[in-house]
């Protein structure tokens, strides 16, 4: 079935368990997908993330993500290929393991964000069987398997300066790579252009330790 219009989209992804919904607010008439469990607060469902399929020029549609602070929004030539998507990006927030406690399923949430220059992540698990809950947090990027996951999720994210800076922001840009002097010269040699890629909050924090130094830098998506 060729998918043209939101009610297709709604049907679709609600043949593959997805509780989407049409809504119209701010991005205009979208398809709301949720990502990940859902909760109950003070009466009201809230899923621990969302996309938004939006429909652009002729039959592209774009893939909204709102993230911190900054807008992922990828386009796709058709709703089919958008909705595949979505049903991608549904996958990596189903993530379960085993209790250590009775061996049920136990479903694993995490995240992890950036502020002022510091990151901090947060992982939470809680067995559907005999309800035991953990949780831990860490203050540096997430461990490594889960941070691969963050990468589908959110995408890798790249930060890019110009070749002309100042002694000082030269030394804050080999501090903060923690650069011999060599590996400085080489960088050198490949700006302008990326000093960095990684996950958002990796490369937000760079950027804002780097803005201390007045190194101006650009951030985008990796694509
Ligand atoms: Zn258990």
């Amino acid at each position: 079935m060729r998918l043209i219009s939101h009610i297709d989209a709604v049907e679709e992804l609600l043949r593959h368990g997805i509780a989407a919904e049409r809504r119209e607010w701010s991005l205009g008439d979208t398809v709301m997908v949720p990502l990940g469990a859902a909760f109950e607060h003070s009466g009201t469902v809230v899923f621990s993330s969302v996309a938004w399929l939006v429909p652009n020029s002729r039959d592209a549609w774009d893939l909204v993500q709102m993230l911190s602070q900054r807008e992922r929004r990828r386009r796709f030539s058709s709703l089919e290929l958008a909705v595949a998507e979505a049903l991608e990006l549904t996958k990596l927030y189903d993530c379960m393991g085993a209790c250590s406690a009775c061996g049920g399923v136990e479903h694993l949430s995490f995240g992890e964000w950036c502020g002022l220059g510091q990151m901090t992540y947060w992982i939470a698990t809680s067995c559907g069987t005999c309800g035991a809950c953990s949780e831990a947090d860490g203050g540096d990027s997430l461990p490594e398997e889960l941070r691969e996951i963050e990468l589908r999720r959110h995408g890798t994210w790249r930060l890019t300066t110009s070749a002309e800076h100042s002694p000082r922001a030269w030394s804050a840009i080999r501090a903060e790579l923690a650069l011999g002097l060599p590996e400085l010269a080489a960088l050198k040699r490949t700006l302008p252009g990326e000093l960095f890629r990684g996950t958002l909050a990796e490369v937000s924090r760079l950027q804002a330790r780097l803005a201390r130094a007045h190194v101006q830098t650009e951030l985008h998506e990796a694509v």
